[in-house]
């Protein structure tokens, strides 16, 4: 089975750490931004299975309508709590779900397998067209 690949989009370095070295302990693939300019770069470039993208960067909502206009990469956008409008802007602009800080190891994992039941369904789907 191939191993999903997530970009993880964070500019704060424990957090990037602490998702990263989740990823990896449990078999995924990954790359890191720390801008959402380079977010845009690293989907183009390696169309990643998920995204994985912090909430608190500048012109995020920006970045998910950019990345949105050509791909349907699930998006889980990563937000603090003070940033409730965002994420409904968020959500509004094509992301697919969030997490909210702080979060722990468990929640992180169980979100990123609801998204890839999500992407197995819809690869289903299309089979069977
Ligand atoms: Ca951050």
């Amino acid at each position: 089975m191939k191993k999903f690949q997530i970009l993880v989009v964070e500019d704060d370095a424990p957090v990037r750490n602490l998702i990263t070295t989740t990823l990896r302990a449990h078999d995924y693939r990954f790359i890191t931004s720390g801008t959402g300019e380079g977010a845009v770069m690293e989907v183009a470039s390696h169309n990643p299975d998920i995204i994985l993208l912090d909430l608190g960067l500048p012109d995020i909502v920006e970045v998910i309508r950019r990345v949105r206009s050509w791909s349907n990469v699930p998006i889980i956008v990563i937000s603090a709590r003070a940033e409730d409008n965002d994420k409904i802007d968020a959500l509004d602009a094509g992301a697919d779900d969030y997490l909210t800080k702080p979060f722990s190891v468990e929640e992180l994992l169980a979100r990123l397998r609801v998204t890839q039941r999500r992407l197995a369904l819809i690869q289903n789907v299309s089979n069977e067209q």
